[in-house]
């Protein structure tokens, strides 16, 4: 069983657009690293989008068929306080909750293949009540918090969410790791996941990206919380620019955390122009490091679905 526990859908309005052309010329500056050259994010995000928008998770399905993903969970981002004004302000815009029905409509139209989180800023009014609403009446799996539209996962505002997970026993994740403009990265470093996760011992907190750059101190801070748990997804890139410094950093995690903590992720759809995703998976299975560092049988499969399987209480 593999599990892609970490994924998005993107669509027209889902996010905003400032948010999405910082992203192409992020991808633009890691793509062109060896010329230094510019190129032009606008264009590269007018050429990507068509491919990239997938409003009912049906380009998601057909993707996850084509590299053998049984089941994807996806998470909602909520960072609209800080990139959408002014079209926030504008009626048209699909609310924070039609994103959310959006998703649930996804995870009801491909039953049994897709799964959703909640995604909402707890700083919103009414933001704790629709992830009671998404959880009990609509089937959502547990919460997804973006901090870097800023504020630290330890905000007061925070905490009525973390309550609810409490009471509803499902999961939080929580972004960490670097984002581009005009999201706030300082927000997202996993030491301000650790006081959380000491204040609600029975929520598991998953450390989305296992804090990519920062992975020695989310598994470090793991290693002390039995109640925190971390995904490698979005390590695509990594992988592409040194493979051995992926493979360090999954290996320290399974060395420090076991395998039943650390989820295998995409972090679709914008990576797969980087690498798709039965690359990815091969990569992983395959894992031919330069330096020869190696991973058990087991330990492959648990990561790749058994530790999510075991996160949402499928097995
Ligand atoms: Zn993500």
């Amino acid at each position: 069983m593999i599990i892609d526990s970490h994924v998005h859908l993107f669509y027209e309005n889902s996010d905003s657009r400032s948010w999405f052309i910082a992203s192409a010329s992020t991808a633009i500056a890691s793509m062109n690293k060896a010329s230094g050259l510019k190129g032009n994010a606008e264009e590269l995000y007018d050429q990507l989008a068509p491919e990239l928008f997938d409003k009912t998770g049906d380009k998601l399905v057909a993707a996850m068929d084509s590299s053998g993903i049984d089941r994807a969970i996806l998470l909602p981002i909520d960072v609209r306080l800080l990139t959408d004004e002014p079209a926030a302000f504008d009626p048209d815009f699909p609310s924070i909750e039609q994103k959310n029905r959006t998703y649930v409509e996804a995870m009801k139209r491909h039953k049994g293949r897709l799964f959703t989180l909640c995604g909402v800023d707890p700083r919103r009014k009414g933001a704790a009540d629709l992830f009671r609403k998404g959880v009990q009446e609509w089937g959502m799996l547990g919460l997804k918090l973006h901090p870097t539209a800023g504020y630290y996962p330890h905000d007061p505002a925070c905490y009525p969410m973390y309550e609810a997970a409490r009471e509803m026993s499902v999961p939080v994740i929580i972004h960490s790791g670097s984002e581009p403009a005009p999201l706030r990265s300082m927000y997202s470093q996993p030491k301000y996941i650790d006081a959380v996760a000491a204040d609600f011992p029975e929520v598991t907190f998953v450390i989305a990206h296992c804090g990519h750059g920062w992975y020695k101190e989310a598994v470090d801070l793991a290693s002390m919380k039995p109640n925190l748990s971390c995904d490698f997804s979005g390590w695509q890139v990594e992988y592409l620019n040194n493979p051995d410094y992926f493979f360090e950093a999954l290996r320290f995690a399974l060395d420090f955390l076991g395998p039943w903590r650390v989820m295998f992720g995409t972090d679709g759809p914008a990576y797969t122009f980087f690498m798709n995703n039965r690359d990815w998976i091969e990569a992983i299975r395959n894992h031919a490091s330069p330096s020869g560092i190696t991973f058990s049988k087991e330990e492959i499969e648990i990561f790749l679905g058994g530790a999510a399987m075991r996160l949402y209480g499928w097995d």
